[in-house]
């Protein structure tokens, strides 16, 4: 077994007292299911469906304004985003847009068509835990991204004092890669990105370096999931 976001060979295995496997990579630093619990895109999409997770709904719009105002101060006027992975409603998308910013939005399900042009700014809230294959879409987001764009990632991160027999977080069965606040610093490190914003528990803001010196491991493979990754970095 590699691991889904470095590739490095994975020594540290463990089961929660549900009969899950886990794979704690000692690289990366990710945590993440056993691919024999990644659900079917049937079931997933199904799922996802079920999130009431609507313009109106309070709760929700404060839990995304988490990610939005430690954003703001890297926005300019007229800048224009993406809400990546923003499922059936993109709220994120409309609350950026009340700010007085352009916000586009993409969803592999629901909205699957890939904007024509890089952004400026993007948004990744409540889906890099659902990555199957994080370098992949890592890569995907970078080509997406202008250079000094900022990319806003929220995901619950796990740190030393997290019980995986116990944290909520797991029990979604659409949850399968978890992070440390390491991870971030790896991805930085690989994808070319500085860490501008960490919270310590779920939200943080990077920035895309103007020039990025390839970070090569010997046993990287990365390959292209999306024809419109071709868009010049
Ligand atoms: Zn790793």
């Amino acid at each position: 077994m590699n691991c889904i976001l470095c590739n490095r060979k994975i020594n540290n295995s463990f089961t929660t007292l549900e009969n899950i496997l886990f794979h704690k990579c000692d690289n990366c630093m990710l945590i993440f299911k056993d691919p024999k619990n990644f659900l079917s895109p049937e079931s997933e999409k199904k799922r996802y469906k079920e999130h009431n997770n609507q313009p109106d709904n309070k709760g929700y719009v404060n839990f995304l304004s988490k990610a939005l105002e430690p954003t703001l101060p890297f926005l300019k006027e007229a800048m224009s985003g993406l809400d990546f992975g923003c499922g059936p409603n993109p709220v994120l998308a409309s609350m950026i847009k009340k700010k007085g910013f352009e916000c586009d939005h993409y969803d592999p399900f629901f909205y699957p068509e890939l904007p024509d042009e890089r952004k400026e700014f993007i948004f990744a809230t409540e889906c890099f835990e659902h990555f199957f294959n994080p370098a992949n879409e890592l890569q995907l987001i970078s080509s997406l991204l202008c250079p000094s764009g900022t990319i806003t990632i929220m995901t619950n991160q796990w740190d030393e004092s997290t019980d995986f027999n116990s944290w909520y977080y797991l029990k979604d069965n659409t949850h399968i890669a978890f992070y440390h606040s390491a991870t971030f610093d790896f991805i930085c490190k690989k994808f070319g990105f500085s860490k501008e914003y960490d919270d310590g528990e779920s939200v943080v803001v990077l920035s895309k370096n103007v020039v990025h010196e390839p970070y090569i491991e010997e046993s990287s493979d990365i390959t292209c999931i999306n024809k419109k990754q071709a868009i010049k970095v």
